[in-house]
């Protein structure tokens, strides 16, 4: 009998009770109390959801307040002594303090593999000791087994914990570290086992990324090590393949493997090969990831594949926890039939995985033969759909020459021009787009969506808005100005809603981090822009002043990345459809007399493979799709790009390649160091490294901004250096957005002057 089971649930509940509850808990408007019964009540519904549509052995412990690392770093007492002064009793607001730095530094937060989930970065000494030091997992174990549930807690692996973390202080290696935490491991297997648990999953991720040989060794030692526990391990893996790590995940003393074969599908093949078959295998076949929903019949082939040599101890499951995908697609009342039959969400998911196991199990049961049947003409009528196939959009496709990838002259050629026609002071200053999303932008914004404010209201509303964030800019003496973007909620929402082939959900909310929660848009079908998107906003700031203004788009990568993409056409695609239409806006913009626009790629190096191998590839068409968008303006047309992170020294090269000629990147907070990797690269193009954090409220004054230009000109050739703030200021308050401006245009001019 194959089980069917999950690796997770989102936590957050069908109305995002637990962010509303955890916001109502830090501003003191509920108790603890209150907090705890909350999150039993979801956790008891959630089970039961799961329960209800066919799971047979529920997930415990993916529940968490935070963030599920941030709980294991309590649970393994990984707290570092800022927040536990006097090695005080650890609560539940310490946690709070660790992932939100009440009174001190919180901890760092990161991605998680290649999501848009969040978790908080585990921080190590060299003396760094372990203990038991948190109940959560071992309470909710009792109450799932109180509510009668069978259960498997899902436990993050020591490897995979350890990996995750960062040294802090003295350098040491934080591998030496696993002696010290692997006797903690043994003693939560222990007090499992002793709560009746017969399996528990064990995460280990990082299985699917390329590692030195020392944590490949590691592996076997820790795995050895657990093996005395007195209960049964199913590794988990997921989000990419096992490959080099194949050999090694196979033959663990662990009772099971989960493999992902959404993102792999390939490595099934040599996982039956190697896996010894008295192992539970577990076939991620559903994408945990993703909206869309299952093709039975394709997702039912490896598991016949499998069923073969595993029988019994073929388990069937989503392909990663269902944490990064929206909840339940029956409450979603504004979608039209037809889309809504292609979808599938968490509570969708879990029924395709039972039904699969049901099908692997009795191939002619009628619920399966009917579901089946459903599937099939999903998948077809999702094939041949207009709304979906836009032969016009694949035509231009296929009809592109290299020439449209390629401005026709060189960087070092065009940037006369551009300088001759811009005529800007030495150190341009600028911003990055965003101006303070105010309350009364937001009502606006709301009023106009429930019909309260008529159109012309809303546009009167939005340019009073442009014409306050000129009116500042000119004041405060920048030299290329931005209209503020107040007509945007969101910078990827703001265009998809714009777009054909795009669609929105009401409810398809996803946690990215805490008690944020992003709805990210679905790219449904080909991509179309019906109409210019951008234009009568910049054109309308640009009557405002004399000055250059930045047109604002989002890039086809950021577009992308921060929406659910489709599964029916490769990602490269679904960014050039995107890059076709920004680069008709672009040309739209330049049409209306817009001299520089700026294209920006937040995410440019979240789309970054895990593996090394394959981020060739991907840095291949991420760079053609930019420069599809970018390419076809005049030599004297400037282009920008804007990228708000510092990592850069594995992707200077691709940035070079982006051909842009400007680029303004977050620099502030590392000093200018990731200035190095662009020098030693001869970066040939123009610069502006954030010199203030927009992040935080703090006004920095015009010594410090200047250092940091001192600094950056010693790196980036003087005529090529642009000043500018990280990012863009919308998360500010007028008040300090001003003043930390005019420190920045005081700090270019004490630049200019000193030179
Ligand atoms: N232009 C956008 C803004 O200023 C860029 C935001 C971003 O890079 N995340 O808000
Ligand atoms: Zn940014």
């Amino acid at each position: 009998m194959a089980l069917a089971h999950t690796l997770g649930f989102p936590r957050i509940g069908r109305n995002r009770e637990l962010k509303q509850a955890l916001e109502a808990y830090w501003q003191g408007r509920l108790d603890e109390a209150g907090l705890r019964a909350l999150g039993r009540s979801l956790r008891a519904a959630h089970w039961q959801t799961q329960r209800d549509a066919g799971i047979e052995l529920l997930p415990v412990g993916d529940f968490a307040w935070y963030d599920q690392v941030l709980a294991h770093s309590l649970l393994v007492g990984a707290i570092p002594r800022r927040f536990r002064p006097a090695d005080g009793p650890v609560t539940l607001d310490t946690l709070f303090a660790m992932a939100r730095g009440t009174g001190t530094r919180a901890l760092e937060m990161t991605k998680w593999f290649d999501t848009n989930y969040h978790y908080l970065v585990p921080e190590f000494s060299a003396d760094q000791q372990f203990r038991l030091s948190w109940e959560q997992l071992f309470e909710e174990v009792a109450e799932a087994r109180q509510l009668g549930y069978r259960v498997k807690p899902v436990l993050l692996g020591p490897l995979t914990y350890l990996w995750l973390g960062k040294a802090r202080g003295d350098a040491f290696d934080r591998l030496e570290l696993l002696e010290r935490l692997l006797p903690v491991y043994g003693e939560i297997l222990g007090r499992l086992a002793a709560l009746g648990v017969e399996w528990v999953q064990i995460d280990e991720p990082i299985l699917v990324l390329d590692l030195p040989q020392a944590w490949k060794s590691a592996f076997e030692q820790a795995y050895h090590l657990l093996q005395q526990a007195p209960l049964k391990k199913l590794l988990a893996t997921y989000f990419g393949a096992l490959d080099d790590n194949l050999g090694l995940a196979a033959n663990l003393p662990v009772d099971g493997l989960h493999i992902d074969l959404v993102r792999a599908p390939q490595q099934l093949a040599g996982v039956l090969d190697r896996l010894p078959p008295y192992k539970v295998l577990s076939l991620g076949v559903v994408n945990g990831r993703n909206v869309w929903r299952c093709d039975l019949e394709q997702a039912l082939q490896p598991l016949r594949m499998a069923a073969e040599r595993f029988a019994e101890r073929l388990w069937v499951a989503p392909s990663c926890s269902l944490l990064h995908s929206p909840l339940d697609l029956a409450q979603e009342d504004g979608l039209d039939a037809e889309l809504k039959g292609w979808l599938a969400f968490a509570v969708q998911k879990c029924r395709e995985v039972a039904l699969l196991a049901r099908a692997v199990e009795e191939p002619g049961a009628p619920e399966v033969r009917v579901a089946l049947a459903e599937s099939r003409s999903a998948q077809e009528t999702r094939r041949q759909s207009p709304r979906i196939h836009k032969p016009a959009v694949q035509a231009r496709l296929q009809g592109l020459a290299a020439s449209d990838w390629q401005r026709p002259t060189a960087f070092s050629e065009r940037i006369g021009q551009q300088h001759a026609q811009l005529e800007l002071p030495a150190f341009p200053t600028t911003t990055i787009g965003s101006f303070p999303q105010t309350a009364d932008i937001r009502q606006a914004r709301q009023a106009f969506r429930r019909g309260e404010l008529d159109e012309a209201g809303y546009r009167a509303a939005m340019q009073a808005q442009i014409r306050r964030a000129v009116e500042v800019q000119e004041r405060l003496g920048l030299d290329v100005l931005v209209h503020g973007e107040a007509e945007r909620n969101d910078m990827v929402e703001y265009f998809a809603e714009q777009l054909d082939g795009y669609a929105f959900t009401r409810f398809g909310w996803v946690q990215s981090y805490g008690s944020r929660c992003v709805k990210p848009a679905l790219i449904v079908g080909d991509i179309q822009r019906p109409r210019p998107m951008t234009v009568e906003w910049i054109r309308y700031a640009q009557g405002l002043t004399g000055k250059p203004m930045k047109g604002m788009l989002t890039g086809p990568v950021t577009m992308l990345m921060w929406s659910f993409p489709r599964e029916d056409l490769p990602r490269e695609q679904q960014a050039l459809q995107l890059a076709l239409a920004i680069r008709d806006e672009v040309q739209d913009l330049e049409a209306a007399g817009i001299r520089i626009v700026q294209i920006d790629e937040a995410a440019f190096r979240e789309g970054l493979p895990l593996r090394q191998a394959e981020r060739g590839h991907y840095l291949d068409w991420a760079v053609r799709a930019f420069r599809l968008c970018s390419a076809g303006v005049r030599d004297e047309t400037q282009i920008h790009t804007h990228m708000c992170y510092s990592e850069f020294n594995d992707l200077i090269e691709a940035i070079a390649a982006l051909d842009a000629d400007v680029l303004s990147i977050e620099a502030s907070r590392s000093q200018m160091e990731l200035l190095e990797a662009f020098e030693a690269f001869a970066y040939p193009g123009e610069i502006g490294p954030g010199i203030y954090d927009i992040h935080s409220p703090r006004v920095p004054d015009r010594e410090e901004m200047l250092a940091l230009l001192h600094q950056a000109a010693e790196r980036i050739p003087p005529e090529r250096l642009w000043v500018n703030p990280d990012c863009g200021l919308k998360t500010r308050g007028w008040a300090e957005t001003e003043a930390a401006l005019a420190n920045m245009v005081a700090a270019a001019q004490a630049l200019r002057a000193s030179r």
